[in-house]
Formats: C-alpha cells, structure tokens, sequence
C-alpha cells in the first residue's frame, strides 16, 4: 500500500505525537519492560509486535494510564502524562477485555463517551451518526449490542473510541476473536478509517502479517524490549538482528565465516548489496528471494548447489526443500503458476539456485 505522506500531514492537523522516553516496568526483579524509549509520529499508525508475554500490552496500559511505570516518562503532544490518569487523557481504546455495555443500544454505546463529556444532545445524534457512518453500520443504531455479530461488535467498539475526536487511539489485538476472512477485511477497514481521521494509532498484535499489512511502522518487542523500529519493507528486507529475521516472515538461517575482506559459506566468499554489520554470524534466506540459476547471474547473485528433496504444494504457493550439503536445508517458495510448475525438476534431481546479493541478509549470531 502506497501512502501519500503530504495528504496524510494535512489531515492529522488535530493528531498528537507521542515521545515514549525511558520506559521501565517490573514486577518484584522481573523486567515487563525494559528501558523503552520510542517516538511516534502525529498521524502514524504504528504497531507493536511481539512474541507472548514480550510487553506489548504492557506498554499499551502505560500508555493508557492503566498501569505506571517503574521508571520514565511519556509526553503527549509535549505535555507529560505519566502520572494522569486514563480518563483525562482523551485517549480512544479498543481493547479485547473493554466490553460494550450489552443492555445499551448500539446508539447508547457509542454515545457514552460524548454523554460523559455533557455534549448538547443534537450534537451526541450527530456525532453518533457520523461514527454509525465511518464503521457503515447506521442501520443498525438501535439494536441491543446481545444481537451483533462479532465483527459488527468490533465495529461498534471502534466507533465508539473514535466518537470524541480523540488524539490518540490505542488498540489491544482488537481482532483476534475473528474468522480470518473478517479479520483481513477488518484490517484494511480499520486502516482506512485512520486514514480518513488521521489519528495518531497504537495497534498491539502478535500477527506478523497483521502488523504488515496495517502499519506505517512497526516495534518488534522481545523480552520487554525494543529489537527493531522500521517500516513493514524495511523489517522485511533489513531485519536487524536473527529475533527479527525469524519473526516476521520465513526463512533459513544459515551460518557464515569471516574472511579478511568479508564473509563466506561453505567456501564461496557471500555478495553482498549493501554495507554488512562487521560482528555478523548468520546468512538469511528468504523462501521467496530463491530463483532457479540462470547464465549469467555470476556477478551479483550468490549460487547454491544441491538436491531437491521434496516439493509441497499449498494452493497459491509450493515449498521446495533442497538439501545443500553438511546437513543444511534451504527453503525456496514459487508461485503455483502454470509456467513454473512446467519447469520444476523431480524430487531427487540436482538444482542450482541464486540469490540476489540485494537479498543476502546477514544478522549476528551464530558460528560457522
Ligand atoms: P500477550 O501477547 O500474551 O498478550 P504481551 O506481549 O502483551 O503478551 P504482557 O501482557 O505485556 O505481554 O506481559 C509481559 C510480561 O509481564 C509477561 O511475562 C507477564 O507475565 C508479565 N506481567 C504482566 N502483568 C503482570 C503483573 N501484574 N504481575 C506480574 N507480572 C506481570
């Protein structure tokens, strides 16, 4: 998804950034969180990413001011709020445990928020029509919550976060009680309607590609602590580290020597595309960066020989594992297309494979 920086700006006007500086939470010697500092963008909708247990939520209730931090601060719009309580922050959630009043209508529920506040009560119609519309459930205004669906449920949750024009939304793996079908389509209608608001967003998942899809940035989070901050692609493409590498995607880790002028495995000295990290341990393959050798491919692409042991075919895409010598395995996707499968040798036969210097990722870790 391509985003258009200049219109986002213009739109988020009303959103806050949010600087997250220091954070530390414990319980007794246990570090939940472990010095967080991060800063988010007015507007941005940024995800947090991570294994269970790694902090996530933990991090969204300090932010939410549901739980205080042990050490440092968070500044919203430059204004401490560390120590404000949730409700004066004007914070809008969406969480898995932060039911809808099931004896309120769903007029009732989403107007709550703006009722608390003594809004005039033609501007609570209004407002609650104007939510009703964004989630595309106005006809469904005067239903009791009991007689929604799961994701209408979800819908009505959302609207009513957002009723009151808040400066910053927080969400707490706000899908994960959906079907898949609903739950892909209620990503990209929850990105969409951040991009018609512009509030600054905070999205807590432990869904790889649910981070992907929605994010501008994402926080991958291990053991309380922050392990990279990037971009969906450049996660993807420029994982910092062999944690991040193996969360978010496939793929093989394989392990490299250090030479003088560089690194190699099995012997061949490893093209890279890019300037290498000097304490760097681990080659990264990508299922999917894997192409059949062609002619000519010698000078910017790294080659692999070795034995096509077995080929599983899952719909869209199949999975080709080639045995590579010393006990190694290397993993290589291929779209299901008719030409490719034309082409494919038989398992047992002998492959030679390339891999873009481009693609050739090396993370720490390991020993050759
Ligand atoms: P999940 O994806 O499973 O929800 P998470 O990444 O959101 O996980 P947190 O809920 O933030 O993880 O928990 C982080 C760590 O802090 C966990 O090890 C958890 O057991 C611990 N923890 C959280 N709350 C408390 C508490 N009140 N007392 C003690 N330990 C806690």
């Amino acid at each position: 998804m391509t985003r258009d920086a200049e219109t986002h700006t213009e739109r988020t006007a009303q959103a806050a950034p949010i600087a997250i500086e220091n954070i530390t939470k414990t319980y007794d010697d246990f570090h939940a969180l472990d010095d967080v500092s991060l800063e988010i963008g007015a507007g941005e909708f940024l995800t947090l990413l991570g294994p269970s247990g790694s902090g996530k939520t933990t991090l969204l209730m300090v932010l939410a001011g549901f739980t205080r931090p042990t050490r440092g601060r968070i500044l919203v719009a430059g204004e401490e709020m560390t120590g404000v309580p949730p409700h004066k922050r004007d914070f809008g959630m969406v969480f898995q445990n932060y039911a809808l009043f099931p004896h309120m209508s769903v007029f009732d529920n989403i107007a709550y928020p703006l009722k608390l506040r003594r809004h005039p009560k033609a501007e609570i119609k209004r407002e609650v029509g104007r939510a009703l519309e964004l989630v595309h459930l106005s006809h469904l205004a005067s239903r009791r919550i009991s007689a929604l669906s799961g994701g209408q449920k979800q819908r009505i949750a959302l609207a009513r976060a957002i009723v009151f024009e808040p400066r910053v939304l927080l969400m707490d793996e706000p899908l994960s009680a959906l079907d898949k079908n609903l739950r892909e389509q209620m990503q990209i209608e929850i990105r969409a309607l951040h991009d018609t608001l512009g509030i600054t967003t905070i999205y807590v998942t432990h869904d790889q590609r649910e981070a992907l899809t929605m994010s501008d940035r994402i926080v991958v989070i291990d053991g309380g602590r922050v392990s990279q901050v990037d971009t969906p692609r450049a996660l993807y493409d420029r994982p910092a580290n062999a944690f991040v590498a193996g969360f978010i995607g496939e793929s093989t880790l394989l392990p490299v020597a250090r030479t003088n002028g560089g690194y190699t495995f099995q012997g061949r000295p490893l093209k890279t595309g890019r300037a290498v990290r000097p304490d760097a341990g681990q080659l990264v393959v990508r299922p999917e960066k894997l192409v059949f050798r062609d002619p000519g491919q010698e000078e910017d692409h790294n080659l692999f020989e070795g034995t096509l042991q077995s080929i599983v075919y899952q719909g869209d895409t199949l999975l080709a594992r080639i045995e590579i010598g010393q006990g190694r395995t290397l993993l290589m996707r291929k779209t299901t297309h008719r030409d490719v499968l034309a082409r494919l040798p038989e398992p047992g036969g002998e492959v030679a494979l390339a891999l873009h210097a481009d693609d050739t990722i090396l993370v720490e870790g390991g020993t050759a």
